[in-house]
């Protein structure tokens, strides 16, 4: 199979890992000539979206697609039938390399079927990420894929290369996991995450210690360390729709993944259904506006303050399912009027993240402006926020929403109808 029909088949098979951000790492640069590639500025990078609307690079491959893992929901399971391809590793260090040459690429997104065994697999991810950083010198972004039973020793050697290290969660249910990937341990994803973590804390630690150390004798090292053990962090993915987990069990499991191994993200990727699934799997995929509410309420959870609890409860009226018409916060608001109206003048930054259509940058805004004047309706626009969201739920020095909309039994479809469909963030 030439190397073009490989790729061809690599690429493909990657597309259903949602996590492909590029954020966070550290900055690096080839300015002077010295090594090939940086993760800084943005130059040379090439993404592309994939027919369902998700952002892939374009060097986000596989190793292989072989695999001798059953995962169920997984189209490169060992009995699918489909178009089979492996790299070597040096194929995969030169695509790395004449991609990022040209422009096409910011870096490599690395995964792969298990061949063999998790250790033997990890080993052909490790040497890719070892001999870009140490042979040619590259200084561009890394993201690989984790296994997580391979042997520590390897997820060790894995962060001192890769930018980003990641392992999937898979699915938001032990028990699903374990009915539909028989092969895969919850108990070990879960103590590998936390070996991520423990190195990734270590390595924060030495680091301070080494600044505090410079600072206090004010000289500089002789050699500053070049590596960082997975500057970006660690991340993981979770399938939504493949077993019947609600939206508050997603919720919970990723606010836990986030405190416990200090998740940078949780990426959420809606399942696609394959050819001859089993039985079991649902055969529709579930609606994309799902994986985008489950964004839009990890947001509020990670930025805004909010508890899980307050977005969506197991015994709530949907079931703890969002809701797919409007945006968690929103919905929040609608339920917890007694909230409103805010006063813009007077509120604290809490209370203004919790007005919908007042984001972040938003917030600042208002606080800011109120320094200087007591802030009046047309100044909302002037800090950037949607009026015609944000107009029922504030007060300002001129202004106070009209209380039987608040009051309304029909507030909902007064934002349903205006936007529908409502895929703005906040
Ligand atoms: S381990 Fe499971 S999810 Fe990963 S490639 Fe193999 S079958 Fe697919």
């Amino acid at each position: 199979m030439n190397l073009q029909t490989k790729l061809s088949v690599l690429a493909d098979a990657a597309k259903y890992d949602a996590s492909c951000a590029s954020s966070g790492s550290v900055k690096r640069n080839s300015v002077g000539g010295k090594g090939v590639g940086s993760t800084s500025g943005g130059m040379g990078i090439c993404h592309s979206y994939a027919p369902d609307g998700r952002c892939i690079s374009l060097l986000k491959i596989l190793l292989t697609n072989f695999c001798i893992y059953e995962c169920s929901y997984c189209v490169n399971r060992a009995s699918s039938s489909v178009k089979r391809a492996r790299f070597s590793v040096d194929e995969v260090v030169n695509l790395t390399l004449d991609f990022y040459k040209r422009n096409y690429i910011e870096g490599l997104f690395l995964s792969s079927g298990i061949i063999q065994s998790s250790d033997y697999t990890m080993e052909q991810l490790v040497n890719v990420a070892r001999t870009l950083r140490k042979v040619h010198d590259f200084r561009g972004y890394i993201h690989l894929k984790t296994i997580p039973d391979a042997s520590p020793e390897l997820l060790q050697e894995a962060g001192l290369y890769a930018d980003r290290l990641s392992i999937n969660i898979e699915l938001p249910s032990k028990q699903a996991l374990t009915l539909y990937a028989p092969e895969k341990n919850p108990a070990t994803i879960h103590r590998s995450m936390g070996q991520l973590r423990h190195h990734i804390d270590e390595s924060k630690e030495s680091r301070q210690q080494a600044s505090k150390i410079i600072s206090s004798t004010k000289r500089k090292p002789s050699k500053p360390s070049r590596f960082i053990y997975s500057p970006a962090g660690q991340s993981t993915q979770m399938i939504v729709g493949a077993d019947a987990s609600s939206d508050s069990k997603i919720l919970t499991l990723s606010n836990y993944l986030y405190g416990k191994y200090q998740m940078r993200r949780v990426y959420y990727s809606a399942f696609s259904p394959i050819p001859d699934a089993a039985q079991m799997l649902p055969a529709k995929a579930p609606p994309l506006v799902r994986e985008h509410r489950l964004y839009q309420a990890d947001w509020l959870l990670r930025f805004y303050g909010f508890t899980v609890d307050e977005i969506s409860q197991p015994n709530d009226e949907r079931g703890g399912m969002l809701d797919l018409d409007i945006d968690p916060k929103l919905s929040w608001a609608i339920r917890n009027r007694d909230f409103f109206p805010v006063n813009i003048n007077r509120a604290p930054k809490e209370a203004l993240l919790r007005v919908p259509g007042i984001g972040a940058i938003g917030a600042k805004k208002v606080m800011q402006s109120r320094q200087f004047r007591r802030l009046r309706f047309g100044d909302l626009a002037k800090c950037g926020l949607s009026v015609k969201k944000v107009a029922p739920f504030i007060e300002a020095a001129d202004y106070s929403p009209d209380a039987r909309l608040l009051e309304s039994e029909h507030l909902k479809t007064h934002f349903v109808e205006r936007s529908s469909p409502q895929m703005a963030l906040f």
